[in-house]
């Protein structure tokens, strides 16, 4: 037996396993600089390349073993030329979202100096936010890996927008104490409720559960928009934001459009969390375009590994795995700041390798 906190290590396919390796360095690295104990990992095969070989989408127990253990870190799983006899590719992580109810999809967009920055107004380099996507019903609800769509031979097709009353309560309790969290660390503080209430009743009633619960959170600012006033304002006004909820579909498209503001898919963190379990993963993909290149940006990675510790420390109490997660954020700044930092993504002349190393310079 051990009293190290243990992480299910599963990194995938492609550029996840390079960028998982990247993270669990970084990681280490982290703690080490911060006096907290090391992390266990133990790895899960799964993902498109141990499907060719075995057949199985995930080892044997996998699943189970995964949400057992105190969190899970994910690269990057499926490639496009490895599929099922019925063509869809090879996503056993869909199944963990499913399986361990992860309805808080946390993604955070931030401006780093010297990274790309999309707006010409100077105002972009202040952009700090959360999108928070609700992850398990909404209009994925009848995605179709789900096979609830009503299909009505081939004149007509419904797909369902399912708002339940317990995911709600819960995604809209988790923004606020995702908003109070980040004024601790001297952020704003707001909250805004992103749906269209003006024209479907699922979304009235999300706003409605929205209305429910913030009483019970007077320190936090509300807002609320129209998912197409969203829109509009991300690319207008996107430093006067700070948390964002909204249903699966709405924050499937505008957590992509944010993340475009501040650079692209190497940077796009992403946690999802539930009751029991959490899973840390990069929101990109396996990238075959790139992988075995050493091209790839781990910073999205190695951003989620820092989400992993902040989310250990809530689990466990622990305020000093919170000064990890902050060392991590700070030497991504930092190497930006003094442009030892210079992603091939962004047209810069470091892969995997030289940023990891440069992060591990810092903490060391
Ligand atoms: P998925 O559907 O599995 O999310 P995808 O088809 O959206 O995957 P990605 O694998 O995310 O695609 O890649 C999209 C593009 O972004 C590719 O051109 C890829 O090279 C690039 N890309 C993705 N992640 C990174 C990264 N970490 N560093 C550099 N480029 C990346």
């Amino acid at each position: 037996m051990t009293d190290k906190l243990r992480i299910a290590l599963i990194p995938g396919d492609g550029i996840g396993i390079d960028v998982s390796a990247a993270t669990v360095a970084v990681v280490d690295a982290a703690l080490a600089k911060t006096g907290c104990a090391p992390l266990s990992y133990e790895t899960i095969q799964a993902g498109a390349g141990y499907f060719k070989e075995t057949g199985h989408d995930i080892e044997p127990g996998g699943e189970t073993r995964a949400g057992e253990l105190d969190a899970i870190f994910l690269g990057a799983i499926g490639l496009p030329a490895v599929r099922h006899a019925d063509g869809t590719e090879i996503a056993p992580h869909l199944r963990l979202r499913d399986i361990y109810g992860l309805y808080a999809g946390v993604r955070p967009v931030k401006a780093y100096p010297n990274a790309p920055q999309r707006l010409a107004d100077p105002r972009a380099a202040g952009i700090d936010m959360v999108i928070l996507r609700e992850s398990t019903e909404g209009l994925f609800y009848s995605a179709a890996v789900h096979g609830r769509a009503d299909i009505r031979g081939d004149d007509e097709v419904r797909d369902t927008m399912r708002i339940t009353r317990a995911t709600t309560e819960k995604l809209h309790r988790f923004g606020f104490k995702l908003a109070e969290r980040r004024k601790a660390r001297g952020r704003p503080g707001k909250l805004t409720c992103v749906d269209k209430a003006n024209v479907f009743a699922s979304m009235a009633f999300f706003r409605k559960i929205f209305d429910e619960i913030a009483p019970n959170h007077p320190n936090i600012e509300t807002g609320y928009s129209y998912v197409d006033a969203m829109a509009l304002d991300l690319i207008r006004k996107p430093w006067e934001f700070d948390v964002m909820v909204m249903e699966n579909m709405f924050g499937d498209i505008l957590s992509d459009l944010a993340g475009g503001l501040v650079g692209g898919m190497g940077m796009a963190a992403c946690a999802e969390i539930g009751d029991e379990v959490g899973l840390f993963q990069p929101a990109h993909g396996s990238a075959p375009d790139i992988m075995g290149q050493d091209k790839a940006n781990p910073l999205a990675a190695i951003l989620s590994g820092a989400l992993m510790l902040d989310y250990l420390s809530e689990q466990t109490g622990n305020a000093t795995l919170t000064d990890a997660a902050e060392a991590i954020e700070n030497a991504v700044s930092a190497g930006f700041e003094a442009k030892t930092i210079r992603p091939m993504e962004f047209g810069g002349d470091m892969g995997t390798k030289a940023v990891t190393n440069d992060l591990l310079d810092r903490l060391a």
